[in-house]
């Protein structure tokens, strides 16, 4: 009875691939088409094991970059499940922009499988995991904090995923429209963190959708360790390509 409902229910919501809305057969595990699944460019090794940045011409194991070196991050780690190409370029774009929340269920099965690797282990095990908060402003605009909807995709009924642990005090102006310290100081004063006591010597992980330069992330965990977690990591949905 039961598969007779869901095959109805597949014949009534047909489902198409999150990337090129091609239709997809009876009931998919993942919302991609063979073509689409086949080009998503999944982060491994060799990495830098602090900022995540891949070494894509590099053969030879993971080994800290020129930039993390020069300066060290206030994040003792940031990784990412893929890179920010198409076809997920496409699809984090409806999600964010169009609300296109289709993606989530799809985004749940890829978290279970990649967050048992060895690179992305280590994230699965913080004390709490926080979204990068949006200003109340721009989380009325736009309906729903993206961060917060993929900590929950990802760590799915997990009871450590806070949204009220830190908070964007203060409305910046999008950080695409700076470069290098612009973007720093845009952020400044820009989170605050709650309930201090309950981050006292806790580990934590910071969740958004798209790591560009790492500032956002950095600035969150520098109010996060002021505040006195032990130590912030970082995870995104997906992270830009760098030459390397
Ligand atoms: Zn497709
Ligand atoms: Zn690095």
């Amino acid at each position: 009875m039961l598969s007779f409902c869901k095959a109805l229910l597949d014949l009534l919501l047909p489902s198409f691939c999150l990337a090129c809305e091609k239709p997809l057969g009876p009931a998919p595990e993942l919302l991609f088409c063979p073509a689409c699944l086949e080009r998503l460019h999944f982060m491994e090794s060799p990495l830098c094991p602090c900022c995540g940045r891949i070494y894509l011409k590099a053969a030879g194991g993971d080994h800290h970059c020129g930039p993390c070196l020069a300066t060290p991050t206030h994040f003792t780690r940031a990784r990412a499940f893929f890179l920010y190409e198409e076809p997920m370029k496409e699809v984090v774009h409806r999600f964010k922009y169009q609300g296109k929340t289709a993606c989530l269920p799809t985004f749940t099965r890829f978290a279970k499988n990649l967050l048992r690797q060895p690179h992305l282990a280590e994230v699965a095990g913080a004390d709490w995991i926080i979204p990068v908060p949006l200003h109340q402003k721009r989380l009325r605009e736009r309906g729903f904090n993206q961060a917060l909807l993929l900590a929950r995709a990802f760590f799915p009924k997990d009871r450590r995923v806070a949204h009220d642990l830190l908070i964007r005090s203060r409305q910046t102006e999008p950080q695409t429209s700076f470069n290098g310290a612009a973007r720093r100081t845009n952020l400044k004063n820009a989170f605050t963190v709650e309930k201090p006591q309950r981050l006292a010597g806790k580990k934590i992980l910071l969740v958004d959708d798209v790591f560009t330069t790492g500032t956002t992330v950095n600035e969150c965990a520098r109010v996060l360790k002021k505040a006195g977690a032990a130590e912030v990591m970082v995870l995104t949905l997906a992270r830009v390509k760098e030459d390397y």
